[in-house]
């Protein structure tokens, strides 16, 4: 439930209002606009009595959420929700671009795609330290070594990175090394890690599941949200579906879907989507002209040679080529690149 406020309403009458709320087990969180203040009720609100609520002098007008998601609900927050990592925005009018490869394998091989990437005009490194691989004999990732190298990088580029994390006990190397922190498609709804993930304040990316339907997606941001971080980025990255030309299926309905309801920034992969290096850039520019606010692209120096996921990771120069369409669909429908 959200209770918009009276613009004449004084800190006493709103406080009031916010202290027996709360003695409804009800948490009550404030969000102060320019012109109107708004309180979001989190919890059971069936034990309060709206014809009571109407009465009071503080309240202009009630609005009932039936979404059982509320923190990631646009009508509780209705402007878009800007997000920082590093010196980079997420949400906000500028399309951001991270780009990588798929995990990290060597010094020379994140070095030398972060310095490619960089040259591209991506925002953002992409690198994966532990792998969460269908065969337990497939390369597993090169794990914390792997998040010093991606700082390395950082240092060398200034770019800000964003690696997968698959189990809490690393939080805390995470938080030291990586500005965004992934949470895959196989792990959406982990939702211990997710409650750990809420604890920390770092921008957490979180990749839907492949079998996972919108809402369930909103739910498990709302883990995270509810648990104290709000720095929520949410990712379209394929589901699974009947058809097999492409590994996945790009649910581009999702991107004007999550935006009608929720503020958060909606990130598309079209990498994991397709898993055809040459269908990266027709989703790419639909993913933009739908609306979306970022693009998350595996990207290899020597794609042939990766230890994971070559066949779907571009070229740097590949890279270069998409960026430059890509700002033209931006600048297209009012947005930057
Ligand atoms: C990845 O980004 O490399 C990855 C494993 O993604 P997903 O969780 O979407 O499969
Ligand atoms: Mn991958």
């Amino acid at each position: 439930m959200i209770i918009v406020l009276k613009g004449g309403a004084t800190q006493e009458q709103v406080s009031g209002l916010e202290q027996e709320l709360q003695q409804h087990q009800l948490t009550v969180n404030k969000i102060e606009g320019a012109e109107t203040t708004v309180l979001g009720l989190v919890g059971d609100s069936s034990r309060v009595d709206v014809d009571w609520l109407r009465t009071n002098e503080a309240v202009d007008r009630i609005i009932k959420v039936q979404e059982p998601f509320k923190l990631a609900n646009r009508k509780f927050h209705p402007n878009n929700s800007v997000i920082k990592a590093g010196n980079v925005e997420i949400g906000g009018e500028k399309i951001v671009v991270m780009a990588g490869p798929c995990s990290v394998e060597s010094e020379d091989q994140i070095l030398t795609a972060a310095k490619e990437v960089c040259a591209c005009g991506a925002s953002i490194l992409r690198g994966g330290a532990f792998k969460p691989r269908t065969s337990p004999y497939a390369f597993q990732g090169l794990r914390g070594e792997g998040l010093l190298l991606l700082k390395q990088a950082r240092e060398l580029t200034g770019m800000p990175v964003i690696s997968e994390i698959t189990n809490p006990f690393y939080l805390e190397m995470f938080v030291e090394f990586v500005d965004i922190i992934q949470v895959g498609a196989r792990n959406m709804q982990n939702f211990e890690l997710l409650k750990e993930l809420g604890h920390i304040k770092k921008p957490i990316l979180l990749k839907r599941g492949f079998s996972n339907t919108i809402e369930e997606l909103l739910m498990s941001a709302e883990y995270i949200m509810s648990s104290g971080n709000p720095n929520v980025i949410l990712c379209e990255r394929g589901i699974r579906t009947f058809e097999t030309y492409t590994r996945n299926t790009l649910d581009i309905s999702a991107i004007p879907a999550l935006k009608r309801e929720s503020h958060l920034p909606v990130v598309i992969d079209p990498s994991h989507a397709s898993g055809l290096p040459w269908m990266v850039e027709p989703l790419s520019l639909a993913a933009i002209a739908a609306g979306a606010d970022g693009l998350i692209i595996e990207v290899h120096p020597s794609p042939k040679n990766a230890r994971c996921d070559g066949a779907q990771s571009l070229t740097p120069n590949l890279l270069g080529q998409i960026m430059d369409k890509s700002r033209a669909v931006a600048n297209a429908i009012g947005r930057t690149l």
